[in-house]
């Protein structure tokens, strides 16, 4: 059981930023996030985008805001539990909560803070009738852990940044075995400097390109051991393969916290905006996850709610201590 002062349940931007101001008040965090990375949107959708709308900062690229946020928090120690949902909330008889993910992982504390933004990202799958069998049996759609594909023959499949990304990453590193970059059109969408480096690679021997294909079968008896491509001219072929990873994004759904006996407005949390209180007294919702009257799903207005959220937090972890604003630039971060 991992013990803390606030569960924060989302590592996007807002929940990140909420460590930092928790940590001011010497509340200790955990965060939970069923990414294997911390960052939300900014890691997972647009890491080398520049938003302009952090103050402070006239440009920045959203996935260097993440670093930013990491290194900002790091005095402050955050304990993370990533690559799993959270999946169930209960309350306790002293009023404190458990919060338990789908690997079981269980987390307690006083103070739950919601920044699930748009919610748990699922991936998008390929239409394959027999995939399901195969997940993690040779089936992944996240590469949690790129060691796993050590030695080993890996058939990716998509046109986006992060199958031609991996693709490089995995054959320039001499990690996998072989790599085979499946796609179902002849151009990528991804940037034009990673489309030139696969193409580099693939008249290198380092990638094998096939393209104006689809994956459309996969084989094997008690994990993967072939899949079937289907080429638009050529036909159908045979390809061995150790594990077949299509990358063809994530999309957001609330997921379990609709579950949760929380009040639900248009698949988001009703919050009181005198500090971001959810209608379960200790469970705060903060950033895109939350909704109340001329709401914005703004990076700013998020860091806000979560100063406000940390707050009240104290007030019912510390009911009989006082808490007095100190300015960062008298106080200094102090932390843990
Ligand atoms: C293309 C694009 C451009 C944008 N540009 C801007 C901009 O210029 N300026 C701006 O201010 N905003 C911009 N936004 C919006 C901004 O990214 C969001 O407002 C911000 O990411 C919200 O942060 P968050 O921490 O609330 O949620 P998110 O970033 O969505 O993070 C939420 C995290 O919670 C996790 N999660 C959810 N449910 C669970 C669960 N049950 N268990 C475990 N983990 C869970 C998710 O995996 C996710 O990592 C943009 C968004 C997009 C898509």
């Amino acid at each position: 059981m991992i013990k803390t002062d606030i569960i924060i349940i989302g590592a996007g931007p807002v929940g990140l930023f909420t460590v930092f101001e928790a940590g001011l008040l010497k509340l200790k965090c955990h965060l939970i996030d069923s990414l294997p990375i911390p960052g939300g949107q900014c890691a997972e959708i647009y890491p080398k985008k520049p938003i302009y709308d952090i103050p402070g900062f006239p440009s920045i690229l959203a996935g260097d805001l993440v670093d930013n946020l990491m290194l900002q928090i790091e005095p402050f120690k955050p304990g993370f539990t990533l690559g799993e949902a959270a999946v169930s909330i209960e309350k306790q008889e002293d009023d404190s909560f458990i919060v338990t993910t789908i690997k079981d992982t269980q987390h307690a504390a006083p103070v739950v803070i919601i920044a699930g933004g748009l919610g748990v990202f699922q991936p998008r799958k390929p239409p394959i009738s027999n995939i399901e069998d195969f997940e993690d049996k040779g089936v992944e759609y996240i590469i949690k852990d790129p060691e796993l594909y050590r030695g080993k023959k890996c058939v990716i499949a998509g046109g986006g940044d992060s199958a031609l990304d991996w693709s490089i990453f995995l054959a320039e590193k001499k990690i996998a075995k072989e790599v085979v970059l499946v796609h179902r059109s002849s151009s990528f969408r991804g940037h034009l400097d990673s489309v030139q480096k696969v193409i580099d690679l693939a008249e290198k021997g380092a990638i094998k390109l096939v393209t104006e294909a689809e994956v459309t079968g996969l084989n094997g008896s008690s994990s993967l051991e072939s899949v079937t491509i289907a080429h638009q001219r050529d036909g159908e072929m045979i390809e061995t393969a150790d594990h077949f990873i299509p990358l063809f994004g994530l999309k957001p759904t609330l997921g379990p916290i609709g579950d949760w006996g929380l009040e639900i407005v248009k698949n988001a949390i009703k919050v009181d905006t005198l500090d971001y209180s959810t209608n379960i007294p200790g469970v705060y919702a903060v950033g895109d996850v939350n909704t109340y009257t001329n709401k914005l799903k703004l990076i700013l207005c998020g860091f806000h709610e979560g100063t406000l959220a940390v707050q009240s937090a104290f007030a019912r972890i510390h009911p009989d201590k006082k808490n007095i604003l100190k300015y960062t630039t008298v106080n200094g971060v102090k932390g843990f």
